[in-house]
């Protein structure tokens, strides 16, 4: 029997705002544990929450950048439980009116595992906001809590099962992340907890028009956590189903050393969360002027942007899924290839050459020396033919390590690519006079020998002789 994954991913998103979504509190990670609290984010009795309008704005951002329906009327509610992060023993969130539904996502390019992922869009069901609860840690035989986290605003994006395979579910995580950088609403690094995932899915005979039933996993830490649970369940649930043997309706937790998933709860344990709307807070009515002016200043989608690279460039639809794949970077590479007459060497130099430097160094674009216009510079000493691209390479360092301008490099160093005729016969000749044997191997029919002389040149030349020159010449020469 042929089986096929459905999946689908539930990620909670801190919102990057100044304050807390209900209190003045400051919203940032890092600081000493309970420092950032008041009587609001502590959960005492009798205290009125306040609704921070910019994470409103930022998540119905969020929301445009998912293509998804605004409602024009929300609330929150309260969703009942009791866990030591939570001691007003309710969370506030949304229930039936989220602030965002319908919406999708385009994930498309290479995959996790190397493959090419077709394009396809993955449904968003709905965008909803709640606050986070205070941050647990576990300290031997006892837990503290950390309250700097209650209150932070947290978007919660809820997928359709849509996705087949971890690569798309890797892929639309990844999308997600771009898009939510690229709109400034969030700087979604797991490892800080600002970005949170559980993955559902289940798996079906390739022609069952049903769905199976679902496996949700938690303590997802990473992307490739996120890939290597899935593939593992996908596993582990299609040998249950080839011994005929049921799924169980369950919640596992990944074990990232073992890379294996274990049961953490069943169906049974699941929660009434009782829900009920908030009756301290308004409902939100977003106007149709709110709505617009928050459009007004999106930015380009990464997905537009990529498409608009290759038509505009001339660059592949790899070399693009690079190029866009931080807002600051396709904003340094658009700015290099705009006047540039070579957009495509411009992607390649800042392919390998930048990144490889960025990377060298541990920095980010925004910390570069020089601005994208050094590299258009470089680029077009290359296309006029003022330097090889061999003393490109060289310029580059250079440029990278005083932040001048190439073409200063070039001048002061006097790199200029050598065409003139008369000093390139010049190395012509002492290299073929050095050199007899190597000369009688060419005429015996040794190609390979011909190499050698131009590189013999080339070194002679310092390297500033033109290659196709020296080629060309010494192949006239050598045959007459
Ligand atoms: P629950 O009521 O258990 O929370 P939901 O219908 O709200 O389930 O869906 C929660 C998440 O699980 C969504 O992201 C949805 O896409 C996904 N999902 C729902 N059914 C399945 C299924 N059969 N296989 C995989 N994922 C599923
Ligand atoms: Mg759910
Ligand atoms: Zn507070």
């Amino acid at each position: 029997m042929e089986y096929e994954a459905v999946i689908g991913l539930e990620v909670h998103l801190q919102v990057r705002t100044a304050s807390k979504i209900f209190c003045s509190c400051a919203n940032r990670f890092g600081e000493e544990p309970n420092t950032l609290v008041c009587p609001v984010c502590l959960g005492y009795p009798g205290v009125l929450p306040a609704v921070n309008k910019q994470a409103i704005t930022k998540t119905i951002a969020a929301g445009m950048m998912c293509n998804c329906e605004i409602a024009g009327y929300s609330k929150f509610d309260r969703k009942n439980y009791f866990y030591p992060d939570m001691p007003k023993n309710y969370q506030i969130s949304q229930y039936d009116l989220p602030l965002c539904q319908n919406g999708s996502v385009r994930i498309e390019g290479v995959g996790f595992s190397g493959d090419e992922i077709p394009r396809r869009h993955i449904g968003v069901r709905r965008i909803h906001l709640e606050e986070d609860v205070a941050k647990s840690i576990h300290v031997g035989s006892y837990s503290v809590i950390d309250f700097n986290r209650a209150g932070v605003p947290l978007m919660e994006i809820v997928s359709e099962p849509d996705m087949t395979s971890p690569d798309e579910a890797h892929a639309y995580l990844t999308e997600l992340k771009q898009m939510m950088h690229y709109a400034d609403i969030s700087d979604c690094d797991m490892e800080k907890g600002q970005m949170r995932c559980d993955v559902n899915v289940s798996v079906r005979a390739v022609d069952n028009p049903g769905f199976g039933t679902k496996v949700e996993i938690k303590n997802l830490n990473s992307f490739r956590a996120v890939h290597r649970a899935l593939s593992y369940e996908i596993e582990r649930q299609k040998e249950l189903l080839e011994e005929s043997a049921a799924v169980e309706q369950e919640t596992r937790r990944w074990n990232d050393e073992e890379g294996v998933t274990t049961l953490m709860r069943t169906k049974e344990e699941a929660h009434d969360y009782r829900y009920f709307p908030e009756p301290d807070l308004m409902p939100l009515q977003i106007s149709a002027d709110m709505r617009e002016e928050i459009r007004r200043n999106l930015p380009e989608s990464p997905a537009s942007r990529r498409e608009r690279f290759v038509q505009e460039y001339a660059i592949t639809a790899y070399d693009a899924q690079v190029l866009t794949g931080e807002k600051a970077l396709a904003d340094f590479f658009e700015e290099a290839a705009a006047a540039s007459s070579a957009p495509k060497r411009v992607a390649n130099v800042i392919m390998t050459e930048f990144l490889g430097w960025l990377g060298d160094q541990g920095k980010t674009v925004r910390e570069s020396p020089v601005g994208p216009e050094a590299i258009r510079e470089l680029v077009s000493l290359v296309e006029n033919e003022t330097i090889s691209m061999k003393i490109a390479k060289d310029v580059f360092s250079e440029m990278m390590e005083t932040g001048k301008a190439p073409g200063d490099i070039v001048e002061e160093k006097g790199l200029q690519q050598v065409t003139d005729q008369s000093v390139i016969e010049s190395y012509l000749q002492q290299v073929v006079q050095e050199n007899p044997s190597v000369v009688d191997d060419y005429k015996s029919g040794k190609e390979k020998a011909l190499k050698y002389l131009v590189g013999q040149v080339m070194k002679l030349s310092q390297g500033k002789a033109n290659p196709q020159q020296v080629n060309d010449r010494l192949r006239d020469m050598l045959s007459q």
